[in-house]
């Protein structure tokens, strides 16, 4: 198989990447190890689409969350992904957490994000949100194929060649597919294990934790006193795509022309992916791709799913 670009991994970066560079004319194959897209870290997160009222005001991540959040109502509605417009609100426990507090207000203003500073020291952030990290993901991988994108699932790419003017990428199976360029959006991948609330370095480790009970429930109580005494009825866990003292690690890589990395997407991928795919699109426009003006997205349909979007990825569950 051919294409322009071939996108490795099928979380909701590749899947975002994927379909930005479809809507742009390119010729796109989306690779995928496991059997469905979004079963890593896209389908076992907090489903938080943030505003980035409390990201560092100058990094690439926040600039990245902005923008998203300013792509993302359009997609969301074309697409039917469903989302809770919830808001949040941070309420300080005491004098300490009240100043905290008023410093984000003040990160969030110099960020652009709409907030407000109540008298008894919360802070309201209207435009957060909540979406099913599983749909939204799947939606964006169905939508790349709608503007003509393939998608090859269990397709593990282990190893890409340089060959003529382009890059052979291939599969243990020898299946292979040649691109110009290749996006490695393989979240963890090969590269790095990364932490949740507790460093570790087992890619393949997705247990719960015994303590993290203990340590989250009284936690949930005092925010929300009705869960005293409540059972968890289920639990899971999962792994952040971290670097190594780096973050939003977007661009060419040094060693092998004609890849570029977009890694160590630790915290917030789910809400900056539309602003990721639009940034990928810049880069590969420059390493002489010809892209077309971004078409109409296509609208997507309802998957049918009705349930709670945890019970997707049943094989994360516990029994
Ligand atoms: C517990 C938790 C809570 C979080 N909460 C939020 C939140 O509320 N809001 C938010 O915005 N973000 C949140 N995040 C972060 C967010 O989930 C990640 O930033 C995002 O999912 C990263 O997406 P990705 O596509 O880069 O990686 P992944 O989802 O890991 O996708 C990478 C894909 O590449 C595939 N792959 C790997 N190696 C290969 C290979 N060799 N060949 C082919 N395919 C390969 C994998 O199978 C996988 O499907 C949370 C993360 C965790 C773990």
């Amino acid at each position: 198989m051919q294409a322009e670009v071939a996108v490795v991994g099928c979380g909701v970066v590749g899947s975002a990447v994927g379909l930005a560079l479809a809507r742009r004319g390119a010729a796109v194959a989306i690779l995928e190890a496991e059997p469905e897209p979004g079963l890593a870290a896209s389908g076992t997160n907090s489903g938080i689409l943030h505003t980035g009222f409390d990201s560092l005001p100058g990094e690439l991540e926040s600039q990245l969350i902005v923008r998203s959040a300013a792509l993302r109502d359009p997609v969301l509605e074309v697409l039917r992904v469903p989302v809770l417009r919830c808001g949040a609100l941070m309420r300080p426990a005491d004098g300490s957490q009240r100043e905290a507090v008023a410093g984000l207000a003040a990160n969030a203003e110099r960020n652009g994000v709409e907030v407000s500073l109540h008298d008894d020291g919360a802070l309201e952030v209207p435009g957060e949100s909540v979406t099913d990290p599983v749909a939204y993901t799947l939606a964006l991988a169905a939508a790349a194929q709608r503007h003509g994108a393939e998608l090859r699932t269990g397709f593990r790419v282990a190893g890409l060649q340089r060959s003529g003017g382009g890059i052979i990428v291939s599969e243990p199976g020898g299946d292979s597919v040649t691109a110009r360029l290749v996006v490695n959006c393989a979240g963890l991948g090969k590269i790095i294990a990364g932490p949740t609330a507790v460093d570790q370095q087992d890619k393949g480790d997705w247990s719960v934790r015994p303590q993290a009970r203990d340590e989250i429930l009284p936690k949930a109580t005092a925010m929300y006193p009705p869960l005293q005494d409540a059972e968890p009825i289920a639990a899971y866990a999962g792994l952040r795509p971290a670097g190594h003292g780096v973050n939003y690690l977007i661009g060419p890589s040094e060693a092998f022309p004609g890849l570029v990395n977009v890694a160590a997407i630790r915290s917030t991928g789910l809400s900056a992916s539309l602003g990721i795919a639009e940034r990928v699109c810049e880069i590969v426009r420059e390493l002489g791709v010809a892209l077309t003006p971004e078409q109409p997205l296509e609208p997507g349909r309802a998957d049918g799913f009705s349930g709670p979007w945890w019970q997707r990825s049943a094989r994360y569950r516990l029994p």
